[in-house]
């Protein structure tokens, strides 16, 4: 993947929060280091009687906040170095925004295409099966990710309840009938909107005139398009694995967004709205005022961040701008947002539905909106505060907040 080496970027994204708040070479690596890593045999009889063997992974970076929480991915991307990458994220965006938690991230390193509804539900299960002394309410909280969802959430909590009874607070991104939060399956995109108008507005950029590209049509690069383009937004293009689409005028985002619901594998140039298809490298190359990824890590890299002709990056994927490219746009002046505080919608309805469940309450879906939008507006107060008097990117800003939390919860609970 290009110049993309996950240790790298989690190193270079520290290295000036580090210097600016002068910590202790053990602090930084005791931050630095996930506090454990699992990895475990997921042995399962297919349907048409083979035995295959799947490999599931669990890294809990670090709980100095609170539980370690983060998604769970299926993808054939997934082995520990970049769960290792992506559980010290979750680190910095619980901090970030003040939640009581920590950071962790797993899953399964399969390839969805080749899965049954049956086979993906044994995998679930004999995965919790295998790491359910691991996880828990007040111990680790899964939620979705890339390649997961309601679904898997439920099967992960009939698993945990087999064996310990019922508790919903366990995993998180549940259906609303097994005690998930309305708008949850909307929040992550729903975040991502608001962190493009709070930057945009900082900005000075008119929303009635902005134009916006999104990488990525799943769960969230679908629904911030749906919501910027109520706030009246143009989205000039979209794309998805196959390549992307454009019109200069602005996507019909709504009809688009009802044509690919019901299909998850839809793909978007087979849309009955009027586009023009265009390739992956024209897609990168359009001219938009901002630019959303919303797909999978490194989509922005040394070898394409020179052709990009944006205004503005808002990261709603993790990690979606290498370091290499991130330090070529700070060099041009491109504000990038970054994936710490933009995509954070999804983790806020979390922690409403986690609170909500060990109360036996659910919040209706006006007040996680509400949740959200009042988070993303404090904690944007914050970085562009830290930024504006540290003379320091966003991305900088974040982590020095998000650290300097974390460090101090370390030295309060000290070292015995
Ligand atoms: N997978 C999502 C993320 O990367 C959500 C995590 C959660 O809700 O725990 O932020």
């Amino acid at each position: 993947m290009f110049d993309y080496d996950p240790s790298k970027c989690q190193d270079e994204f520290l290295k000036p929060a580090f210097k600016k708040l002068n910590l202790d070479s053990e602090v930084q690596e005791i931050l630095q280091t996930p506090q454990r890593e699992i990895k475990v045999e997921i042995p399962i009889r297919l349907h048409n009687g083979k035995i295959r063997r799947f490999e599931g992974f669990r890294v809990q970076h670090n709980d100095f906040c609170g539980p370690f929480k983060g998604g769970m991915r299926y993808h054939p991307s997934v082995d520990m170095k970049h769960c290792r990458a992506l559980a010290f994220l979750m680190t910095w965006k619980t901090a970030l925004f003040h939640l009581p938690f920590g950071g962790a991230k797993g899953g399964i390193c399969c390839d969805l295409k080749h899965l049954n509804t049956y086979e993906k539900e044994i995998l679930s299960k004999n995965f919790i099966n295998k790491i359910f002394p691991l996880i828990g309410p007040d111990i680790d909280i899964p939620a979705p990710d890339v390649g997961t969802g309601e679904t898997e959430m439920a099967w992960y909590f009939d698993a945990y309840a087999k064996h310990n009874g019922y508790m919903p607070s366990v995993v998180t991104g549940k259906p609303l009938n097994l005690g998930g939060v309305d708008g949850r399956t909307e929040a992550t995109g729903r975040g991502v909107h608001f962190a493009t108008l709070l930057a945009a507005k900082a900005h000075g950029f008119d929303i009635n005139n902005l134009k916006i590209t999104i990488q990525g049509f799943g769960n969230v690069g679908s629904h911030a398009a749906l919501y910027l383009h109520q706030a009246g937004a143009q989205i000039i293009a979209v794309s998805d694995a196959d390549g992307g689409i454009y019109n200069p005028e602005g996507l019909d985002i709504p009809t688009l967004f009802n044509e690919m619901q019901p299909n998850k594998d839809a793909k978007v140039n087979d849309s009955n709205i009027k586009h023009e298809y265009i390739s992956h490298e024209e897609f990168f190359e359009l001219k938009t005022d901002v630019l959303i990824p919303a797909a999978l890590e490194a989509a922005i890299h040394s070898e394409n961040v020179e052709r990009l002709n944006v205004k503005m990056i808002v990261e709603a994927a993790n990690i979606p701008v290498t370091n290499n490219a991130d330090n070529y746009l700070k060099d041009k002046n491109i504000p990038v947002i970054p994936d710490i505080f933009a995509n954070a919608g999804g983790v806020c309805a979390s922690y409403l539905e986690w609170s909500g469940n060990h109360q036996r309450y659910s919040w209706p879906k006006d007040k996680v909106f509400n949740f959200i939008e009042d988070a993303f507006k404090d904690t944007w107060r914050k970085i562009t505060e830290v930024s504006e008097a540290e003379q320091i990117s966003y991305r900088d800003a974040s982590y020095l907040v998000a650290i300097e939390r974390v460090a101090k919860a370390l030295y309060q609970r000290g070292f015995y």
